[in-house]
């Protein structure tokens, strides 16, 4: 079969599957190939022979089925940085952009200072943060080995040597230590969430958090507070609908300046708080 025939026959059976069924089409013939995508342009009478196009066929059917590019071709751009990404991480998405914004916003270029990354998943949010402020340290956590293996590939490929992975649940291996500014894209769905159907290839559990979805942005309001320093920053992402809950959570373990950011689409999606020092005792 000639490459534009393989591509429009591809074409054709992503349409109900992918949004870009052309792009994915070219994409994944030009991976199966080894090609730039230019390539198959450049020669659309090329043949396949048999053997490539039952890889193809391979790359087509995941794709088909719904898993997303990213787990077919292990990679997702995020940050303007090609970042490894496997089934045992999340899929950085763009609007996680905010959240880096949001912390290179707060952390002055030449600073020195001590950021943590709790959930960090493939490393997009940590990583990015290490390679846009080389001066800082960045602790990136996580509870699955898994998922940390492609944090510590994407530190090793992209940063500088200030990203250090630790293994745990949450604030766990860091308790004790204090940091400048604590970042967090933690589970946030709700677990009758009906959309949970379309993120089936990614992990549940980092997704998913409880009945109402706050789970795990309830353990972040109650630990994180004594792991900032006095006025640092904590900045979590969360839910569109969820700005308000989140804000009553991080009011009721004292937190102040409380203030929610939208997402490129105008959605609420980080909210920042600052460590508000001990709460006032209850009047008597
Ligand atoms: N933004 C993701 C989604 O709803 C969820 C990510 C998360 O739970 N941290 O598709």
């Amino acid at each position: 079969m000639r490459l534009d025939a393989a591509i429009a026959a591809a074409t054709e059976r992503l349409r109900d599957a992918s949004e870009s069924p052309r792009l994915d089409a070219e994409i994944l013939l030009g991976r199966t190939i080894n090609m730039p995508r230019s390539y198959l342009f450049a020669h659309p009478e090329d043949e396949l022979d048999e053997l490539t196009l039952a890889r193809f066929e391979d790359v087509l059917a995941r794709r088909e089925a719904g898993m997303p590019m990213a787990y077919i071709m292990g990679i997702r751009e995020f940050w303007s940085r090609e970042f490894a990404v496997s089934p045992a991480t999340l899929v950085p998405r763009p609007e996680t952009e905010i959240l880096v914004n949001l912390a290179l916003c707060e952390i002055p270029r030449d600073a020195a200072w001590e950021v943590l990354d709790l959930g960090t998943g493939s490393g997009a949010i940590a990583v990015s943060i290490a390679c846009e402020r080389p001066l800082c340290q960045v602790t990136a956590v996580d509870n699955s080995e898994e998922a940390l293996a492609v944090a510590r590939e994407n530190a090793r490929a992209l940063a500088r040597g200030n990203v250090t992975c630790e293994l745990g649940n949450w604030a766990e291996p860091v308790q004790g230590r204090t940091f400048d500014v604590i970042v967090s894209n933690p589970p946030y769905v709700r677990r009758d969430d009906e959309h949970l159907a379309g993120l089936r290839y990614e992990p549940q559990a980092a997704l998913v958090a409880g009945e109402d979805g706050l789970d795990a942005i309830r353990v972040l309001a109650a630990a994180c507070g004594e792991l900032l320093v006095d006025g640092g920053l904590l900045l979590v992402e969360h839910g569109a609908v969820q700005a308000a809950a989140v804000a009553d959570l991080l009011g009721e373990h004292g937190w102040t300046d409380v203030a929610c950011h939208s997402d490129l689409a105008g959605l609420p999606r980080v909210t920042a708080a600052r460590r508000g020092g001990k709460q006032a005792p209850p009047e008597k």
